[in-house]
């Protein structure tokens, strides 16, 4: 797949399909019916049936069965993208699919009691903590919450109302109020991950809604002074060796991952909704649709990506398109019953390549 590396060019965007395993329930009272897919992963294809006889077929970067590890899945979801961050880039990784196909599994699994289950956050800390040194480097995260067009601190809910500012100069996208805190070690990092789920939690309960109704938004800030090379040894002085080396200063590598939790994409029946689902519902169409038109945008090289349409893709600015990598999975369940919102979320798929 090609990243386009120069500055200012939009590349596209990585996309990979996962297909979640039945559930105990798909199990029993879908028995007798196939699943709505198939999934042809040495041909990156999925046939998405249309009754008996006959299926659609899309192709993707990747195609991920029910039987895909959590290792294999951070491999070629995550993993290039987490190296270019330690090259200095930005970069995102993103799920989106309708509530209950495995966004939160694939991207946010602890795997306390079984570290195989690790989703994508744990495992790129991982590596990020892997190629760093403690001494002169740094890993800083920032966990939050956008809710109907507001950004909540997950690390501290007293700020529960953050904004965002871009550099003028250069474009970088900060959040000055957002609690950034350094992580040195895995335990730590997931910790804190446990504390933003608990705040999460909380705050949900009070405004009365599901985490599936928000968006949960990793920032993962990583500093890393890269050290020149040394010169070469040379030998002088009739033989007698020493060493010339030039001793350029340390150059300081930033990179920015960004990981993406969205709101589940499913059509909310707007006729029969009032109030508070309503406006949920108008909220998430408002930033899934602006995400969706950003990166399509980006597909089709376009010079224009519509980035202030919602705050979802002002956050995300600086960290796709450009030189950032983007790397997107969409979640799908097997059943039969929700091959509508499966097929809108193939859809949304295609239309990233
Ligand atoms: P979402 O975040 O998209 O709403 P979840 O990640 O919460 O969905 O997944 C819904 C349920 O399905 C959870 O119980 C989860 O453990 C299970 N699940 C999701 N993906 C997988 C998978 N690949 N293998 C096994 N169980 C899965
Ligand atoms: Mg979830």
């Amino acid at each position: 797949t090609l990243h386009k590396d120069t500055p200012g060019v939009s590349g596209r965007v990585r996309v990979a399909v996962r297909l979640r395993p039945r559930n105990s329930e798909e199990q029993s009272t879908d028995a007798d019916f196939a699943d709505c897919v198939e999934l042809q992963p040495e041909l990156k294809r999925l046939k998405l049936r249309r009754n008996n006889w006959d299926s659609d077929t899309f192709e993707f970067d990747e195609v991920l069965t029910e039987f895909a590890s959590q290792k294999r899945v951070y491999e070629v979801v995550a993993k290039p993208v987490v190296e270019s961050v330690l090259d200095g880039y930005n970069g995102t990784v993103m799920a989106y699919g309708q509530t209950g196909t495995g966004k939160t599994y694939t991207l946010g699994r602890l795997g306390d009691e079984d570290t195989s289950a690790r989703g994508i956050m744990v495992r790129a800390m991982e590596d990020l903590f892997a190629e760093i040194s403690p001494e002169t480097d740094s890993i800083s995260v920032s966990y939050l919450q956008l809710y109907m067009e507001t950004i909540q601190d997950l690390l501290d809910p007293t700020n529960d109302n953050l904004s965002i500012m871009e550099d003028p100069k250069n474009g970088d996208i900060s959040l000055p109020g957002a609690t950034l805190i350094e992580v040195r070690d895995q335990q730590s990092f997931i910790e804190l991950l446990r504390l933003g789920e608990a705040h999460r939690f909380a705050a949900n309960t009070k405004l009365n809604t599901e985490s599936s109704r928000s968006h949960a938004i990793l920032m993962v800030h990583v500093k890393k002074c890269v050290k020149e090379k040394e010169g070469a040894i040379s030998c002088e002085n009739g033989g007698k060796s020493h060493m010339s080396r030039t001793m350029k200063p340390p150059v300081v590598r930033k990179g920015k991952l960004i990981v993406v939790d969205l709101a589940g994409s499913e059509r909310i029946d707007k006729s029969g909704s009032e109030g508070h689902t309503l406006e949920e519902a108008k909220s998430i169409n408002l930033s899934l649709s602006a995400l969706g038109k950003c990166i399509n945008a980006l597909a089709e090289n376009s010079s224009h990506v519509p980035v202030r349409d919602s705050k979802l893709t002002r956050l995300l600015r600086d960290s796709f398109g450009g030189t950032a990598r983007t790397s997107l999975v969409i979640t799908i369940g097997p059943s039969p019953r929700h091959r509508g919102e499966t097929s809108s979320t193939i859809m949304f798929g295609q239309r990233a390549m």
